[in-house]
Parts: structure tokens; C-alpha cells; sequence
């Protein structure tokens, strides 16, 4: 055999070569410095043993996994412990649980060279090697041998590595799998460890000492800093915010050095293939959760009822809240995307070979440092201005990116005494065709109220009337195409993460105009929830609630309520599918 699989969908787990039992496999990087299987003819039988246990090629679906996980957001409740893990310390709760139980636990450990390697004992005192995320590939070559160590010694086992890595142990042991916990994370991609490695040598060149302790996310400056902390020998400290750090502009900014796979990852289903799945609660700030202190708050998914039951006996050490997967996705898209490409990698990788780390950054990588340049920030003050200066803006707000930006043919009548209260850029009347002269119109009564969150859109031709003491909410990242009309009287809320599309119309009201009848209301409040998608000219009419991650059809009219994850559609609209997962 030459190729188990072709390059692009290896994930490099190294299953195939744990598995050959003549030795034909061994693990070599290449230019990029990612491990592929290189097969040595010499000593390859042809038994196929390697092909079966691919997980790019054969994935051992759990059919036990619930169509929709159970969800929580959860910290653990020793703050150290938290502060010394990446997200809420969900893993160390797992694995407390799991070596009370003298079970072994494996995950992803440092090297003395900063490198990654998973590893797994039943003692308790290496959970702080294997604690927190290395943001670059472990090695998991003879990790599988060391399980199946553990099994035969009649251990059960906790293990925690990627969702890829995951597939491949699963397919190791498809035959013991009642023996094992397996727990994955939200996987955003995995890096390069040889631009890893020239990330610290860069560093260590421009502070002069050499590394003796790294930390991703540290928390000093709260969980969202998403801040590196690196310890140099001769006492200096490399401590940077994410919008600071070259490393993270390269992985999280364009994905630059992220393993080729990763950008068509078949790992990111739902239902997952993992008993657990651990992430970061992005956006739990806009849930109304009690459990947001910035210094870590985890989601878990719990996929199977194996999963469920297990992490029933570790809820002692966490505080918990149910939330709703719309809730994750909202921030947290990794979750069911892949990354998108980085058009300049090869020249990056090339440039790398003979510069430094710190070279390439700044040659690729340059960003402004804030979104907002200076000379957008003065356009939309002159706009502000002219268009609100009866509203109290300060600019501290301006500052913060507390931002309304208004595109040309806006027509714009607010009251002195309403209110626009902003979380964020909320850019309204936006023109993809440049040259269009469609008019956009806000219209803000007397004591009415426009609450929006963070980076929201309404594309041009929007008419949104808020008429006398009602109020228009919206939460972040909500995007309106063309054309929307929200006709507000009392109340209309509209979640975070939703999809609107063209020519929809929300209004919570008859129009002033009244039917003679017993109970009969001219306005009724409208909620939509989050991660909500409203097809092309649907009408959503008063009194409404549609539920979380709901899908409504191109032009259904919604006279009743849709419940979360169904799907609607027709005149009047009725269900049609329930448990949709849908994505952006
Ligand atoms: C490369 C990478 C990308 C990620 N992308 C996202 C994302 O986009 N969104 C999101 O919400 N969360 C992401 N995570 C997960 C997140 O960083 C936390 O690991 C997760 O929330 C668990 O945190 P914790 O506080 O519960 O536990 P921690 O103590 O931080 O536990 C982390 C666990 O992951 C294992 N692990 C650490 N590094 C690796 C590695 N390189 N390879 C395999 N296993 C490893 C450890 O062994 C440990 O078991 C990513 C993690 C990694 C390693
Ligand atoms: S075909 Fe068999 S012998 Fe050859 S590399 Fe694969 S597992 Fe090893
Ligand atoms: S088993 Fe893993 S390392 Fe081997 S070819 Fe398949 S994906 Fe690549
Ligand atoms: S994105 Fe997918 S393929 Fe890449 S490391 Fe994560 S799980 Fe594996």
C-alpha cells in the first residue's frame, strides 16, 4: 500500500501506524510541519488494517448519540481551578470524577520543549499536565497502545483529544468502546507545531532568555483577552492580548497555519461523535446567564446517554444552567464550520522556511488594529452629528464602538425624546450595490426605544417605525436583508444570530385599525428568539413567538406561535419538520 488516504483529508491522528503490526508506518512531517503516515513497502503486507481504522475514510458513528445534546453552560466551583484551565475547567471536573473512580485519564500534555503529546495515567496529580489547551497538534503516536495498556488491566478510561482524534480512537477500539468516555472539544482547527515552535523561538530571540512556562488564555486580564502568557528564564514576561498577538492573529484571525483538513472538517456533525463536547460559551453574555464572570464559562454538549450519565456524578463540583445549542452556535460557529482558507498560505509557508516567525507575521498578518480606522470614526461622528444631535451620544460610546452607522439615502426621523441604546456597530441601510439610490427609512417616535446588540446589518430598502412609546429590540449579529419592514407599535424582539431575509414584514399590530369583537387587541408584542432564519417575504404577525433556531419558510405567514428548532412554512404557516438544526 502507498497512501491510506489522500493528504488533504489525513488528520494525522496516527491510528494507522498504532495499528500496523508489521511496523510499516511511521509518522514524518512535512514542509508545513504537520505528521502524514509514510508506508515502508519493505514491510507492508497489504492487510488493509490501516484503511479500516482511518477515521478520514471510515467514521464509527455512536448510534447511541441523541438526535439534539443536552446542553449546559457550566463553571467549575474551585476558582483556581478555572483560572488554570482554558474555558470553565469542565475537563478537570471529568477527570476528578473519573480518578476518584481510579479510572485513567488521558488528554494532551506538554513536553519539556513546549511541544504536545497526549499521554494517560490513573493519577491524580498529572491532571495539571494535562490540563488547558495547546492550540497546535498533539502527537498521539502509541497513545492508543498506552489505552489499550489501561484497559487490559481492567481500567476504565476518560480520554479527551479532538473530535478528528476522537473518530480515530473510536475506530481503535470499536470493539471496547463501553470501556471508554470519550470527550471532545468545539475544535476551531489545529495548528502547525513547527510554527508553533517558530513562534517561541521568535520570541525567545526578541526576549532574549528561554521559555519556561506557557500559558493560552491566561486569565489575568479575564477569559476574553484570550491573552498568551510566556515565562522567559531570565525573569521577562511575554503577556499580550489576543488583538496583539501574532500567534493568534495567524490562527484565529486567517487561519494561516491550520492543518489542510481542517478546512473541510467531517467531524463537525450534530449529533457529535463524542460522549462530551467541551467549548468555550462565547456569547453567554447575551443569554441573561448568571454564569459569566469573564473568567471562564464552558458549554457542554452531552451526546450520548453514556456521556449524560457520566457527567451526571461530576455536577457536585460545577454550577450549571440548560441552554439551547441556537444559544452556542450563536457565538460559537466552529461548532458546525470549517474554517475558511487563507489565500496567501503557500506564500507564507515559504517565506517562514528561510524568516522568522515574527517576519511572516507582520509581512502576512498585518492588520489594522482596530476595525474602525480613524477616518471611518470621523465620518460616522459628522454623520452622528447631523443625523443625532438631539441624542445623547458620548464619546466615550464612540470609543467603545457603541456605533449607529447610517449608508448614504437614509431617510431618518427620530424624535428628540426617543432612545437608541447600542451594544455595538449597528450599521443601517448598507449597499451592496454601491450605486443604488434605494432609501432606507427609520422612523423613532415620541418615548420610543431602539435596543440593539453587536455587529447588526439592515441592508438598504429597510423600513423600520417605531411608532409612539414602543420599543424595537435586536440583539447581535443579526443580519436584515433587503427591504425588511418592522411595523412596531408595543413591543418587538428579535434574538441574536438571526437570518432575515428580503421583503420580510414584522409588525406587532393592526395598524391602529380595530375589529369589534370580545378580547380583540390592535397590538400584541412579537418575540423571535435566537439563531432564528426568516425566509423571503414571510409576514410574522402579532402576538407571535417563534422559538430558538426556528426556520420559517419563504413566504409563510405566522399567525401562531412556532415552537424552538421547528420548522414552519404555508398561509396560514404550520409545522412541517421539528428538531431542525440549521447553520450560517
Ligand atoms: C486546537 C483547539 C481548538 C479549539 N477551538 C475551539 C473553538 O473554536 N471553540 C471553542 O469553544 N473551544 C475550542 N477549543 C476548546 C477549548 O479551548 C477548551 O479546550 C475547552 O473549552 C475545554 O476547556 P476546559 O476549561 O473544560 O478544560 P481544559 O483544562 O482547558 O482542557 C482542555 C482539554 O483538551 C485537551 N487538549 C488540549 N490541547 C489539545 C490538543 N492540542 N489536542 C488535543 N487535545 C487537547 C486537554 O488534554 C484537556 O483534556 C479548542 C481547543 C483546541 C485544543
Ligand atoms: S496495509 Fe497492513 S501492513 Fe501495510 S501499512 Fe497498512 S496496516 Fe501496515
Ligand atoms: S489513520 Fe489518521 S494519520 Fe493515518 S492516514 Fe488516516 S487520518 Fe491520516
Ligand atoms: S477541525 Fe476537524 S479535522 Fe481539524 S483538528 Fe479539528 S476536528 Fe480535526
Amino acid at each position: 500500500m502507498e497512501q491510506i488516504v489522500e493528504k488533504g483529508k489525513c488528520v494525522g491522528c496516527a491510528v494507522c501506524r498504532d495499528t500496523c503490526n508489521k511496523k510499516a508506518i511511521e509518522m514524518q512531517a512535512d514542509s508545513e510541519g504537520f505528521a502524514y503516515p509514510k508506508i515502508d513497502s519493505q514491510k507492508c503486507s497489504d492487510c488493509g488494517l490501516c484503511r479500516d481504522v482511518c477515521p478520514a475514510l471510515t467514521s464509527c458513528k455512536t448510534a447511541s448519540a441523541f438526535k439534539i445534546p443536552l446542553i449546559y453552560a457550566a463553571m467549575h466551583k474551585d476558582l483556581d481551578t478555572r483560572k488554570a484551565s482554558t474555558s470553565g475547567g469542565l475537563f478537570s471536573a471529568l477527570a476528578e470524577y473519573a480518578y476518584s473512580q481510579n479510572m485513567a485519564v488521558g488528554g494532551s500534555a506538554w513536553t519539556q520543549d513546549f511541544y504536545a503529546k497526549h499521554f494517560i495515567s490513573s493519577n491524580r496529580e498529572d491532571l495539571e499536565k494535562i490540563r488547558g489547551s495547546k492550540y497546535f497538534q498533539s502527537d498521539m503516536q502509541d497513545f492508543h497502545k498506552s489505552v489499550k495498556e489501561q484497559l487490559k488491566i481492567g481500567k476504565k478510561v476518560l480520554v479527551c483529544a479532538m473530535p478528528c482524534q476522537i473518530a480515530g480512537l473510536q475506530n481503535y477500539f470499536k470493539n471496547d468502546l463501553e470501556n471508554i468516555i470519550f470527550v471532545d472539544t468545539i475544535c476551531a482547527g489545529i495548528n502547525s507545531p513547527m510554527v508553533w515552535q517558530k513562534f517561541l523561538k521568535s520570541l525567545e530571540e526578541e526576549y532574549n532568555g528561554k521559555i519556561i512556562k506557557v500559558r493560552a488564555k491566561a486569565k489575568d486580564w479575564g477569559w476574553r483577552a484570550l491573552a498568551h502568557k510566556i515565562e522567559f528564564d531570565n525573569g521577562r514576561i511575554y503577556h499580550k492580548f489576543a488583538t496583539e498577538d501574532d500567534w493568534v492573529r495567524g490562527y484565529i484571525g486567517v487561519h494561516a497555519y491550520i492543518r489542510p483538513c481542517c478546512h473541510n472538517c467531517q467531524f463537525k456533525t450534530i449529533p457529535r461523535i463524542a460522549d462530551i463536547t467541551l467549548g468555550d460559551f462565547w456569547g453567554i453574555e447575551n443569554t441573561g446567564s448568571k454564569l459569566d464572570d469573564n473568567i471562564g464559562t464552558s458549554c457542554v454538549l452531552l451526546n450520548t446517554k453514556r456521556g449524560a450519565d457520566f457527567f451526571e456524578n461530576c455536577k457536585e463540583n460545577l454550577h450549571l444552567e440548560e441552554h439551547t445549542l441556537s444559544e452556542v452556535l450563536v457565538g460559537n460557529m466552529a461548532l458546525v464550520n470549517s474554517a475558511l482558507k487563507f489565500p496567501k498560505r503557500r506564500e507564507f509557508f515559504e517565506y517562514l522556511e528561510n524568516n522568522s516567525f515574527k517576519n511572516a507575521a507582520k509581512k502576512f498578518f498585518l492588520y489594522k488594529k482596530d476595525s474602525i480606522s480613524f477616518k471611518k470614526l470621523l465620518k460616522s461622528l459628522k454623520w452622528l452629528l447631523k443625523n443625532f444631535w438631539h441624542i445623547k451620544f458620548g464619546y466615550s460610546k464612540l470609543f467603545k464602538k457603541q456605533i449607529f452607522i447610517g449608508d448614504s439615502h437614509c431617510a431618518f426621523d427620530i424624535h428628540r425624546t426617543a432612545k437608541i441604546n447600542l451594544q455595538g456597530i449597528f450599521k443601517f441601510g448598507y449597499k451592496r450595490n454601491r450605486k443604488s439610490k434605494q432609501e432606507s427609512a427609520l422612523l423613532l417616535e415620541k418615548n420610543s426605544e431602539l435596543n440593539v446588540g453587536k455587529n447588526t446589518n439592515v441592508y438598504y430598502g429597510a423600513d423600520f417605525q417605531v411608532f409612539k412609546n414602543a420599543k424595537l429590540n435586536i440583539g447581535s449579529n443579526v443580519a436584515f436583508n433587503r427591504n425588511v419592514q418592522i411595523i412596531c407599535m408595543e413591543e418587538i424582539s428579535i434574538g441574536s444570530g438571526c437570518l432575515i431575509s428580503r421583503d420580510v414584514v414584522i409588525r406587532d399590530n393592526d395598524g391602529g385599525h380595530r375589529i369589534i369583537a370580545d378580547g380583540y387587541k390592535t397590538t400584541s408584542p412579537v418575540k423571535i428568539g435566537n439563531n432564528v432564519w426568516i425566509g423571503q417575504g414571510a409576514m410574522i404577525m402579532k402576538g407571535v413567538t417563534i422559538g430558538d433556531g426556528a426556520v420559517i419558510g419563504a413566504g409563510a405567514w405566522i399567525v401562531g406561535n412556532v415552537k424552538p428548532r421547528a420548522m414552519a412554512m404555508g398561509d396560514p404557516a404550520r409545522t412541517v419538520q421539528k428538531e431542525v438544526v440549521w447553520v450560517n
